[in-house]
């Protein structure tokens, strides 16, 4: 364990002091190191008084005992050296008044207690009588006290303590008794004394200790402070013991509840992106539109551009590691004005708290443009967005959706990446648009999906060159239902593989049967390339199943198809060219396409877009030079050039000035069914 985690860093101290309090057995650790606290201060506080009186305990039972011990030593002495044996006259000559060699036992004990005495104890044998051996020596308040008492209490011990602290000095005493009958005898003969009529067990004198405190309270308060030393330490060790204690308890925790949050939050949230998942993220919205304080002001649909192709083209790793860029890229673009969640493959959703709903939709395209890096390959991606606004916010979670999901309906088919904002109208139309995928399906099953041809001209020498094959849907309701309208659809729900093959195979069945063998166009849409199913295998289908010869079909790609430069796309229009099916760019001068799809397939054929060869007059003169520039370009490349949309006189002039191949437009003829 690491010192920061153990005293965390100060964001965490609050979290961690909470945990503390909060924590059951962190609990019992705070208050176990709290009365250790307390104890160890209490302790801390009685311990001088406690020493003082040890002190003075032990002093006092050393006095005791020294007292006892000079008492035997004078009873022993006058008994077995003074008094002589039994039957024998006492060795001490007294009766004749002079000492001989044997000295009195008061003169003796006089002379022990001073050898028993140091500078720090005295011990003193006093009376106050003057005889024997001059005793009448003044007495202290406590001798005189002591002496007081022993004349009622002969038995007592006597002890008391003057000054305080290490001035003090203590005093112990006990009575001088009569304590054998020669005693007695010399006392009531002897003609010093002052009194004759002792009996045994008299007090006759005073036995005390007096201590200084001082020396021994100091060494006992020496010894103490070491005590107290080992006490702080121990308190102090054994708080840090608690605390690591606890703090193990709590890094435990915290692995246990991040193991918790990390199991509510995979219930909460999708696993690869980390965005909310579905059900949260609709829980979350349900619950937001009931919020006053900050609404939900928009909610947009955002659904990744033909993100099957890209599995399909380029593995699921990609696909993946794309889905995750999306995720990213939202989140870093709502911020905190909103939430993200994840509701299906490659649909996402954000709830949106702010206005800026509309600029929050761009930022999202302009990021998914600038090419990023997935595993090995560098793409661009883009999506289709749909924008639910607040018209009534207290609208239901689910009238949300459905709006962003209109919204962005109408966006895919609008041609995708782009996005939608909701209103009613578009209700109607993705009605609409169910009802012609309806129709279509109906179409694929029964096969009856139709082709009408329109013939494209040599304007050079006005010969015949071809037909464009194009897809026609009859609506039960009557009348036709352009292409225009059912191949976003198409494209947008996959039935573009089904419509795209039937064509296909239509196409070059009736161009076969064809007694003039001029060529045929047929369109391929961008949604039609998966590696699934790859062009060069459906073509080569039609072509064999048709009997019809290569060289007669051609196949008009728009840009969106060289958008993705997939390598597959590329081999498969390059092995179709090689067969001798020609390559026709279609659409050339709408959208985006410029002058370097010349340099990005040798195609065949550019098919001028409807635009370019229909013009406003003010217009003329800037796109006159565009497409000489063009006409220049397709003379370099070997590339023939046809014009399209040609509805009146003016464009073929037009046209046929420029030195334009071929034409084709409501002028010349229309889509028209085969038999015609
Ligand atoms: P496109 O490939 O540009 O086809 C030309 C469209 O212009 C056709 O519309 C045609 O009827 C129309 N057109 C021809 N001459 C004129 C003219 O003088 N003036 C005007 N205003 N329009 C003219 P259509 O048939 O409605 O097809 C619309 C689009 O649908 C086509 O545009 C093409 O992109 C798509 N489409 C049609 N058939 C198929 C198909 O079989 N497969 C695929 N992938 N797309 C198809
Ligand atoms: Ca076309
Ligand atoms: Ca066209």
């Amino acid at each position: 364990m690491t010192l920061e985690k153990l005293f965390h860093p100060i964001g965490d101290v609050g979290a961690a002091v909470a945990f503390y309090f909060t924590n059951a057995i962190c609990r019992i650790g705070l208050f176990a190191i709290f009365i250790i606290w307390v104890v160890a201060s209490v302790m801390n506080i009685q311990i001088p008084a406690m020493v003082e009186k040890a002190t003075l305990a032990f002093i006092d039972l050393t006095s005791r005992e020294t007292l006892h011990q000079v008492k035997t030593v004078r009873d022993t002495y006058t008994e077995t050296i003074a008094m002589g044996r039994p039957g024998q006259s006492p060795r001490t000559a007294f009766r004749g008044g002079e000492p001989t060699h044997v000295p009195l036992p008061i003169e003796f004990m006089k002379s022990v207690t001073a050898q028993m005495s140091g500078q720090d104890v005295k011990i003193r044998v006093a009376s106050p009588f003057p005889w024997p051996a001059g005793m009448n020596e003044p007495m202290d308040d406590f001798l005189k006290d002591a002496w007081k008492k022993f004349r009622s209490d002969p038995e007592a011990v006597i002890s008391r303590r003057e000054g305080s602290g290490t001035e003090a000095i203590y005093h112990v005493a006990i009575a001088d008794r009569m304590t054998s009958n020669q005693c007695v005898q010399c006392h009531n003969e002897h003609r010093d004394s002052p009194i004759r009529n002792w009996s045994l067990g008299d007090v006759r004198g005073i036995l005390s200790v007096t201590t200084k405190v001082g020396p021994s309270l100091v060494s006992a308060q020496e010894r103490t402070r070491i005590i107290q030393t080992w006490l702080w330490a121990t308190c102090v060790v054994t708080t840090i013991l608690m605390v690591l204690a606890m703090e193990a308890v709590h890094q435990r925790e915290l692995v246990k509840k991040k193991a918790h949050d990390d199991l509510v939050f995979l219930a909460h949230h999708d696993a690869m992106t980390g965005v909310l998942n579905r059900e949260a993220f609709h829980r979350r919205l349900k619950m937001m539109v009931s919020e006053t304080k900050n609404p939900i002001q928009a909610v947009l649909f955002v659904d990744l551009d033909r993100f099957k192709t890209i599995n399909d083209d380029y593995g699921h790793d990609v696909g993946d590691a794309m889905i995750k860029h999306l995720a990213r890229t939202l989140v870093y673009h709502v911020g905190d004005h909103g939430f993200v969640g994840r509701i299906g493959g490659d649909e996402f959703m954000i709830a949106l708290q702010s206005p800026r709903d509309q600029a929050l939709a761009k930022k999202i395209l302009e990021s998914l443009a600038r090419p990023s890096r997935f595993h090995a390959w560098t793409l661009s991606t883009s999506a289709s967005i749909g924008i639910a606004k607040a018209s009534n916010p207290r609208q239901s979670s689910d009238e949300w959706i459905r709006q962003a999901d209109v919204a962005v309906y109408k966006a895919k088919t609008d041609g995708r990446s782009r996005y939608v904002v909701y209103d009613k109208s578009l209700d109607e139309a993705a009605i609409e648009a169910k009802r012609v995928e309806a129709v279509l399906r109906d179409a694929i099953e029964t096969e009856t999906l139709d082709v009408h041809f329109q013939p494209i001209w040599n304007i050079q020498n006005g010969s015949l060159v071809g037909f464009e094959a194009l897809a026609r849907l009859k609506d039960p309701l009557g009348g036709m239902i352009s292409p225009a309208i059912f191949i976003p659809i198409a494209e947008q729900n996959r039935q573009i593989h089904q419509v795209g093959e039937i064509i296909m195979r239509r196409s070059c069945a009736i161009a076969a049967t064809w007694e003039n063998p001029v060529r045929i166009s047929v369109n391929i849409s961008p949604a039609q390339m998966t590696a699934k199913r790859r062009m060069i295998d459906f073509v080569s289908e039609a072509l064999q199943s048709s009997g019809l010869a290569p060289e007669r079909l051609e196949i008009e790609i728009t840009e969106g198809i060289l958008l993705d430069q997939n390598e597959d796309v590329m081999k498969d229009l390059s092995e179709i060219q090689k067969k001798g099916t020609r390559i026709v760019i279609d659409d050339f001068g709408a959208g985006y396409s410029g002058i370097s799809y010349f340099w990005k397939f040798p195609f065949d054929k550019i098919k001028l877009d409807r635009s370019l060869v229909q013009g406003e007059e003010i217009m003329l003169g800037a796109k006159t030079a565009t497409l000489k520039t063009i006409m220049e370009l397709a003379r370099q490349f070997s590339m023939e050039v046809v014009g399209e949309g040609v509805e009146t006189a003016e464009d073929l002039e037009f046209l046929k000035t420029l030195g334009c191949h071929q034409a084709q437009g409501y002028l010349l003829g229309r889509p028209m069914p085969a038999e015609h």
